[in-house]
């Protein structure tokens, strides 16, 4: 009881610190959310339903701007090879 209400105050003050996922789902062409245009893959967010582009090679959740970047730089670096 008391540390449900501690993580609502986290919440509050720092926003959601998107500790648990959802199992990733993988788009195959036609309409992709946004969160899968990168990866193809994205997974949501179960406490706030966030969604967040997932790379399944790497079998971790892209959730910040600078993974983003990482991600898009390391696919032309492979593309460049
Ligand atoms: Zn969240």
């Amino acid at each position: 009881m008391i540390a449900r209400f501690i993580e609502k105050l986290i919440d509050f003050f720092f926003g959601c610190h998107h500790s648990r996922y959802s199992f990733p789902v993988t788009i195959r062409g036609g309409d992709r959310p946004r969160a899968a245009a990168l990866t193809g893959t994205y997974v949501a967010c179960l406490d706030c339903g966030r969604e967040f582009p997932y790379d399944w090679q790497e079998m971790r959740v892209i959730s910040s701007k600078a993974e983003r970047r990482q991600y898009v730089a390391s696919l032309s670096a492979k593309h460049a090879a």
